[in-house]
């Protein structure tokens, strides 16, 4: 497909790109490849590491012995995420029926 001359039609869902790229863009926005991160934190029932560069958070698997997860400033957001994924990873085996409550 060839690009004519439609550069003015750059309406793009903005809402939309800032969550499909939030993982990607802090990086680009903040230069830092989060590759030194801090030993893990335990917090509740989480566990997660600290970016010394930037200070973004990624949650801990402690008997793994390594990060997992998207990245985050929000630590409730991580949590979020990780209580979905605990579930959908228990949920598969033990419930086989779908709920379909938001
Ligand atoms: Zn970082």
């Amino acid at each position: 497909m060839i690009e004519t001359s439609k550069k003015s039609r750059w309406v793009w869902p903005l809402g939309l790109i800032a969550t499909s790229l939030t993982g990607a863009a802090v990086f680009v926005f903040r230069g830092c490849w989060h590759s030194k991160m801090s030993w893990p934190v335990r917090s509740e029932d989480y566990s997660y590491q600290v970016c010394m560069g930037c200070g973004i958070k990624r949650l801990f698997d402690e008997k793994a012995f390594r990060s997992y997860g998207p990245y985050s400033y929000d630590l409730q957001r991580l949590m979020a995420w990780e209580r979905a994924h605990r579930v959908k990873a228990i949920g598969h085996e033990a419930v086989s029926q779908q709920r379909s409550a938001s």
